[in-house]
């Protein structure tokens, strides 16, 4: 996304990556193309403020919409799909739910409550209430990044496989040290490494997670109504949607206690178990049978907004970090505001994305 948003501006760019683009955390990736942030708009407002809470809010609506309408536009072929969004109450939370929802309308968000009955009627799901929201989607990940390659080379971008293990950013260039001795000298860089940061960037509001999904076999005669999007109204919340060919996706899990990938596998049984217990739980018509299922590295941030900006302490580095259930909505958010601080402009958003905030 920043190769394609950069590109788009007329820079001239290189993309280094170590291993084959896509088969990071972009992988790995549910891929449901979410406005609503992992942190309420409430619990932003208390942390933040209404206005800035509601910035934040509005930048990742039209996060989601411009990424869609890139898709369109370059008609890319990654089975991007609209859908609505269902957040769901736990428990009794139905009456924050209610309250959230009209926060939402004072911020001029779109979407609506529904309380019980009427998400039972509608949805055959039987909890407290939701907010039912429209402008989200959900896309192959790895399809969408191999085809903004495709257009950033297409526009004289080029991709080389290195290992970027130095920065030295003091001089008029920064000077990017790959394995095998050689340098890349330029302007500007933008780190989009994922969940593996360089060292010159020391976020603290970043805390290092695992996150679980599995995929059934295809049902879509079992599916829930207008396959939303369903994601559940706690910090560490279930997930679903479907896949164009009737599999059900459910997500979730996430476990700070096993960070690096062999220990996160040994893990892969005892997720499984429990996604497909929390998957029945919640959708009992769901066929049990699990085709598929995986794990990732999936940080997080305190407050569930991302690290976009300038890297601290080094000229000409920037970060474009985005994390936990919007990190490809951010991605895209990144590479907009990016693209265009790096072209003369500025946003309020610089400092409600800083790397160095405190939550
Ligand atoms: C299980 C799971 C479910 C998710 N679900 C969703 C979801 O539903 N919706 C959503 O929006 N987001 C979701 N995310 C998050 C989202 O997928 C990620 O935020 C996003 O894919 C990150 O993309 P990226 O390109 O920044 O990072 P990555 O895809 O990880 O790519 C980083 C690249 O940087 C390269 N790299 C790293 N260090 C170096 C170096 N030193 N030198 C050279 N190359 C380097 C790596 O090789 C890699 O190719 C999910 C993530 C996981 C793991």
């Amino acid at each position: 996304m920043v190769a394609e948003s950069f590109t788009r501006r007329g820079h001239e760019v290189v993309i280094i990556d170590r291993e084959t683009p896509g088969h990071g955390s972009t992988g790995a990736s549910t891929a449901m193309l979410l406005w609503e942030i992992d942190r309420p708009l409430s619990e932003l407002t208390q942390a933040y403020g209404f206005e800035r809470a509601a910035r934040c809010y509005t930048a990742s609506l039209r996060a989601v919409q411009g990424l869609i309408s890139l898709t369109r536009r370059y008609r890319i072929p990654c089975h991007i799909r609209d859908r609505h969004s269902l957040y769901l109450a736990v428990a009794d939370s139905g009456k924050s739910l209610r309250e959230e929802s009209e926060l939402r309308t004072r911020a001029g968000l779109p979407g609506v409550f529904l309380d019980h009955v009427s998400l039972l009627s509608r949805f055959e799901i039987a909890r407290a209430g939701a907010i039912l929201s429209p402008l989200a989607a959900d896309a192959d990940p790895v399809e969408l990044t191999h085809e903004l390659l495709k257009i950033s080379v297409g526009r004289g971008a080029s991709i080389r496989q290195a290992n970027a293990t130095a920065f030295e950013s003091a001089g008029a260039k920064v000077i990017v040290g790959l394995d095998g001795g050689h340098e890349i000298e330029a302007n500007r860089v933008v780190l989009c490494t994922g969940y593996v940061m360089p060292g010159i960037v020391r976020p603290t509001i970043q805390r290092p997670t695992s996150s679980w999904a599995i995929a059934t076999e295809p049902q879509p005669q079992n599916l829930w109504p207008e396959d939303a999007l369903i994601w559940e109204a706690s910090h560490d919340y279930h997930y679903g949607r479907s896949t164009s060919d009737g599999r059900i996706i459910f997500g979730g899990e996430d476990d700070d206690s096993a960070i690096e990938p062999q220990a996160r596998d040994a893990l892969n049984p005892a997720k499984q178990e429990r996604l497909r217990q929390a998957l029945r739980a919640l959708w009992p018509r769901s066929l049990d049978k699990v085709d598929y299922c995986w794990s990732g590295a999936f940080d997080t941030t305190k407050d569930g907004l991302p690290l976009i900006g300038a890297v601290p302490g080094q000229k000409n580095i920037f970060a474009a970090y985005g994390y936990g259930g919007n990190g490809i909505t951010f991605s895209y958010l990144a590479a907009e505001l990016l693209a265009t601080l790096c072209s003369g402009g500025n946003s309020p958003l610089f400092d409600d994305f800083a790397i160095d905030r405190t939550a």
